[in-house]
């Protein structure tokens, strides 16, 4: 998988002072499973060091200024941040980690000045503003939200399922392919969004009749954009109960009891949601279930990462 990640988050000393901003859970743990496509449009335009910059909206137009002298520097930000668009669309990345609060690559925490030198809100940077327009359903983040458990759970999950499906598209595949991928996801996107699940359902049932590639490409806009949406713990603990149901017929009394203990405990936020699933696991396993051993809700991401291990991973 490639991820396109702001150069400073990398290490690269690269920012207007010569310093960086390493994270370490992009290069050391993320960077496990996935090759990094760095960029850095100020670099390119500027150099480093550079004297700062800041975001001015006048009349809803965001310009680029400089801090040092008030000039306005937004047509040369402008085509880098074009060039560097354009390159990682080239890369075939799954996802883009930006540096937060930046001019260029904030993602809604840059601050906004107005014309006359306060601070009227927060904004995107002109990078980010890019890209957002330009790749809409991409798996999108801050590292200053990924501090947060359940963002960074929600984001992590997105970006593995997004990358899945690109690689699901590029094997070809026929409509038989698509039911098995789509079952494969049932509880992973139930947990998203029911009715968004219920509609790729349709859209697989293709009751228009339309080609496969027309049902691929719904498929496809609907499944990423579900991807994206937060899960909540409310909507997480109705997919443990539904998955319960498999196993109902297996279970002993015992099993069922320890199983909706978990569930409850997980649910009052008591203990993380790793508990319920790795018993779910267990059990699936015990009674070869397969339909539920094949569920990517159970391994959405390489079990490594933990990040279900973390009780403030539900919200
Ligand atoms: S422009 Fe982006 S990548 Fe470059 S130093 Fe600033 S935040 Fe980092």
């Amino acid at each position: 998988m490639k991820i396109a990640v702001s150069s400073c988050l990398l290490g690269t000393s690269i920012r207007f002072d010569g310093g960086h901003k390493h994270d370490r859970f992009i290069t050391d743990e993320l960077g496990r499973y996935a090759d990094f496509v760095p960029f850095c449009p100020e670099h390119l335009a500027f150099g480093t060091p550079r004297p700062t910059i800041k975001v001015v909206i006048d009349q809803e137009i965001p310009m680029i200024v400089s801090n040092k002298n008030g000039a306005d520097l937004t047509d040369a930000l402008q085509k880098t941040s074009e060039d560097e668009t354009r390159a990682i669309s080239q890369a075939g990345i799954s996802g883009i980690i930006f540096k937060s609060k930046s001019p260029s690559c904030g993602l809604g925490s840059t601050i906004a000045y107005l014309p006359n030198g306060y601070a009227g809100g927060k904004t995107d940077g002109m990078f980010a503003a890019m890209c957002k327009a330009n790749f809409p359903l991409l798996p999108m983040e801050e590292e200053g939200r990924l501090y947060d458990p359940w963002l960074r759970e929600n984001f992590i999950m997105q970006l593995f399922a997004y990358d899945d499906f690109e690689r699901f598209k590029a094997s070809r595949p026929a409509m038989g392919k698509l039911v098995a991928f789509h079952q494969s996801y049932k509880f992973l996107l139930q947990s998203k969004h029911e009715l968004s699940y219920r509609r790729l359902g349709h859209i697989v049932g293709n009751l228009d009749k339309l080609s496969f590639d027309e049902v691929l490409d719904l498929y496809e806009s609907v499944f990423k954009e579900t991807i994206g949406i937060k899960s909540s713990i409310k909507k997480t603990r109705n997919v443990l109960e539904h998955m319960a149901g498999f196993l109902k017929m297996h279970l002993t009394s015992v099993e069922k009891a320890v199983l909706h203990e978990q569930i409850n405990d997980y649910a009052n936020k008591i203990i993380p949601l790793i508990a319920p699933l790795s018993t779910l696991d267990m059990f699936a396993k015990k009674y070869e279930v397969e339909y539920l051993l094949k569920q990517k809700f159970l391994t959405p991401y390489p079990k490594e990462l933990a990040l279900r291990s973390d009780i403030r991973s539900g919200k």
